[in-house]
């Protein structure tokens, strides 16, 4: 595997190590780590926030082979899943106050109450 010397790992933060360009199995996304990270398969922990987050409501609305892997993440990053629950939730509120902040004055929230 290609690999190089990053600043910061950005699943962990270690700093000026050899690092690789890694897809994430959460979506399009793809981000450098070190090889102690590569190793486990781990991935950034807010990647995994974001991802839930769009797809829905954890775990009740994720398929059983993600609410796994998001389990084995949760495990390797010693967040327990009650905090994890807590970051989707609040990421989802921010991203719906996001979108009705970006359409405020462009469109007639009368017209749309089955959105909001
Ligand atoms: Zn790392």
């Amino acid at each position: 595997m290609e690999h190089q010397k990053i600043e910061i790992c950005e699943v962990c933060g270690a700093k000026d190590v050899l690092g690789f360009p890694v897809c994430s199995i959460f979506g399009a996304q793809t981000f450098a780590c070190c090889e102690a990270c590569l190793a486990v398969d781990k991935e950034p922990y807010r990647a995994i926030v974001n991802y839930i987050s769009a797809a829905g409501h954890w775990p009740q609305d994720i398929n059983p082979m993600y609410q796994r892997e998001v389990r084995r993440q949760l495990k390797l990053h010693d967040i327990p899943e009650e905090v994890f629950k807590f970051e989707v939730e609040r990421a989802i509120a921010e991203e719906q106050a996001a979108m009705i902040e970006y359409y405020k004055g462009k469109v007639d929230f009368n017209d749309c109450k089955t959105y909001f």
